[in-house]
């Protein structure tokens, strides 16, 4: 490979710890230089840019490393799951640019191998048939400080035990009579291997299995097994599990030695999961919001779903360079929201056409150009890509231009419109600015100007004129009037309802409350005649303002609406807002 072709491709990912202990399992071919991931989502919501995160590394490193990424739903819990959520998931994820291939799998598949598993630990004495009440069992638990008791049951033999988890599974007893346990250890300083509980009586039907089963394997259980059936060599799972990996191993473990299992078993490694500034990723909050009508809907762009994200006009390449940059570490840690914000400006910088639109349009009369007469000015499509090409944009004695770019009594440094100064309209004419009309209330209804007519860019007359302010327009004859949502952040403050600076002692913030109310401002704006007809979910950038879409729902050729997906310059800056 050329250095030349080499420079042109995404620079190779930096080094992490994940990446060290596969490379060290390369090195002594523990896996024969295999690696399998997975991405295992509860089919019980949307996904959001915290999942992202974790698609990324776990797609990404089967990507680096040869390897293969798993798509698996871990459906264990019935009631909540539903196939809404799955389709949507397999699409964020296929948005996202990754491709499982064949192997997509739901832990459902799997519970017959679970119960056998079961037994197998049953038959090892490894577990038992618990008939502790829950509050029983809880009092038996122990504490942090206090060791645990053995619940009374724990002496069953392997045979009543077998007996009566079979009849568990035949549904002879309610719910919450007895469970299955993990036989493991009472008095261990690790409350999850205080014998927890693996099986448990639900007597509800399961959105893939129906009403085959009325026992359900818990969380910790069966995710260990998911990974060992699947073969994963590397588990990838966010910090709040790592208590939970001596549970993990002894499981995986004691199943390799009945036999259910080849060694090596699958290795859990934990990081640090997404926290991001002016957002909330908590299912439980992302559903409040939706449910109480504080957005509209779960592919609201200002909500932190990945469907949100997507109609927002954030781009999968976006993420993948979020990902890259915030990297992975063990510790928590919270990334910026500008951090996100400036990897959708720089892809869509590279990516993203450009085109003009007036936001807030007031009409700029050129007296001296003929009426019923245009002309075609010459706009790139971007200014780095040539081979893009460029478009004409129709040149008229009326156009649109921002409001705020002209200004009767000019404020100090203004160098746009105003009585007796030139500026340039960007791809047209220099103009002179003559004075403006106004209404009964001394509210501007049109700016009026001369042009010159050897002013024209492109064209030799253009340099002979020295201007500095330079504006966009479209003009009104032939402009394109469209629904424009300007969306910024959804939350005013940085962190939404954790107690802030001087808060007084008794004060309970509610992440309601630091909403921010400018988060969705509607306008109809004047867009240049070329984005009449744009397929829905085309990016641009509008000269000036920033980064738009059109928007995947409401958009259509001819009546195009789009959103704000970025601003061109971080608003949020310090000291700018
Ligand atoms: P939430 O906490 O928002 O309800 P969850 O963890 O319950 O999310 P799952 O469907 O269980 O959602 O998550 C699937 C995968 O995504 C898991 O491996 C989980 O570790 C990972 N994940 C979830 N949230 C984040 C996050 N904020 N950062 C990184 N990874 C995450
Ligand atoms: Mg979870």
């Amino acid at each position: 490979m050329s250095d030349h072709s080499h420079s042109s491709a995404p620079s190779a990912p930096a080094s992490n710890f994940i990446r060290n202990i596969i490379d060290e399992d390369m090195r002594t071919a523990k896996w024969q230089g295999r690696v399998e991931t997975r991405f295992p989502p509860e089919p019980n919501g949307y996904l959001h840019y915290g999942h992202a995160k974790s698609i990324c590394l776990n797609f990404g490193l089967a990507e680096h490393y040869n390897g293969v990424c798993h798509m698996r739903f871990d459906d264990t819990n019935p009631e909540k799951e539903e196939q809404e959520y799955v389709d949507a998931i397999l699409e964020a994820v296929k948005w996202l640019g990754f491709d499982w291939g064949s192997h997509l799998y739901f832990a459902s598949d799997y519970f017959d191998k679970m119960y056998a598993c079961a037994v197998a630990l049953i038959e090892a004495d490894k577990a038992y048939v618990d008939s502790l009440g829950a509050d029983e069992m809880r009092a038996y638990r122990g504490t942090l400080t206090e060791p645990g008791r053995d619940s009374p049951f724990r002496q069953r033999s392997v045979a009543e035990n077998l007996d009566l988890f079979r009849r568990m599974r035949d549904g002879e007893f309610p719910e919450g009579t007895h469970a299955l346990r993990a036989k493991i250890d009472m008095a261990s300083p690790n409350i999850n291997l205080r014998d927890p509980v693996i099986y448990r009586i639900r007597h509800v039907a399961h959105h893939r299995t129906g009403d085959k089963w009325c026992i359900y394997p818990l969380y910790t259980f069966a995710h260990p097994i998911e990974d060992a059936i699947e073969n994963v060599t590397h588990s990838i799972c966010t910090l709040e599990f790592e208590d939970q990996r001596p549970f993990y191993d002894w499981l995986l473990d004691s199943l390799a030695s009945a036999g259910l299992f080849r060694r090596p078993l699958p290795q859990q490694i934990e990081f640090a999961r997404l926290n991001l500034t002016y957002v909330v990723l908590s299912k439980r909050k992302l559903i409040s919001l939706v449910d109480k009508g504080h957005v509209d809907g779960w592919d609201d762009p200002r909500l932190p779903t990945l469907i949100g994200a997507r109609r927002r006009g954030y781009t999968a390449e976006g993420f993948r360079l979020f990902a890259e940059r915030i990297g992975i570490s063990k510790s928590d840690a919270w990334i910026d929201i500008s951090v996100l914000e400036e990897c959708m400006r720089e892809h869509l910088n590279e990516a993203a056409e450009r085109r003009v639109a007036v936001l807030d349009p007031v009409k700029l009369v050129i007296t001296n150009y003929p009426e019923n007469h245009s002309e075609a000015c010459a706009a790139p499509n971007h200014p780095l890509k040539p081979d893009l090409g460029q478009r004409e944009m129709p040149f008229s004695r009326e156009l649109w231009i921002e409001r705020e770019d002209f200004m009767e009594e000019p404020s100090k440094g203004f160098r746009r419109l105003f009585p007796g100064n030139m500026a340039r309209l960007r791809y047209g004419y220099v103009v002179k600015c003559t004075g403006c009309e106004k209404d009964a209330d001394g509210k501007v209804t049109a700016v009026l100007a001369e042009y010159m007519p050897d002013s024209k860019s492109g064209t030799p007359g253009a340099d002979n004129y020295k201007v500095k302010g330079n504006l966009h327009w479209v003009s009104v004859a032939h402009a394109c009037a469209a629904e424009v949502r300007l969306y910024d952040r959804l939350f005013a403050h940085a962190y939404p309802g954790a107690r802030r600076e001087g808060d007084p002692e008794d004060l309970e913030r509610d992440y309601i409350d630091d909403l921010n109310p400018d988060s969705k401002q509607v306008i109809t704006a004047q867009l240049e005649p070329s984005l009449a007809s744009v397929a829905p979910e085309a990016h641009f950038q509008f000269e000036r303002h920033g980064y738009f879409v059109a928007d995947r729902r409401d958009s259509r050729p001819g009546a195009p609406v789009f959103n704000r997906s970025v601003t061109l310059k971080d608003s949020w800056a310090k000291g700018s807002k």
